[in-house]
């Protein structure tokens, strides 16, 4: 039985006031002050510098052309480290793409709806391209 919860709906919303001096009323989503783009950029430095040298210590375990028995083990090893290293590979050019997107003033905005991505969400993954609906609606598809 289908039944419309008329009297659920809110009338009013006795919490909600007001501001008493000047509005201070704003978008959760805004422009990024430079401040906060330098704060995030140091992040991106940081995490890239990190993955590089992942990717630096991953690079030294390619190593091949020892003894038959030694080869089967290194070769599971190796696959390990293949995802590990396509892993690193892919994180660090999400960060390099990020970068690119501050240098060329187009960080913070969703790459499909074009509207700017909340600080939150940049602040919580510096590489996010994408607002979160977008997001979703890309991961249904
Ligand atoms: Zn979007």
């Amino acid at each position: 039985m289908l039944k419309v919860l008329k009297n659920a709906m809110p009338t009013a919303l006795p919490g909600v006031r007001e501001a008493g001096s000047g509005s201070v009323m704003r978008m959760e989503a805004v422009i990024l002050t430079p401040e906060l783009l330098k704060q995030i950029e140091a992040k991106l430095l940081e995490r890239k510098q990190q993955l590089a040298e992942e990717l630096d210590r991953y690079g030294k375990f390619e190593d091949f052309g020892r003894g038959e028995d030694e080869n089967a083990a290194e070769i599971a090893t190796y696959s390990d480290n293949l995802s590990l290293g396509q892993t690193l590979a892919s994180a660090l050019r999400d960060v390099n793409n990020a970068l690119s997107r501050i240098a060329s003033g187009t960080y913070g905005m969703c790459r499909y709806c074009n509207e700017p991505i909340p600080e939150k969400r940049l602040l919580a993954r510096p590489t996010s391209s994408s607002c979160v609906k977008c997001k979703t609606e890309k991961k249904a598809l």
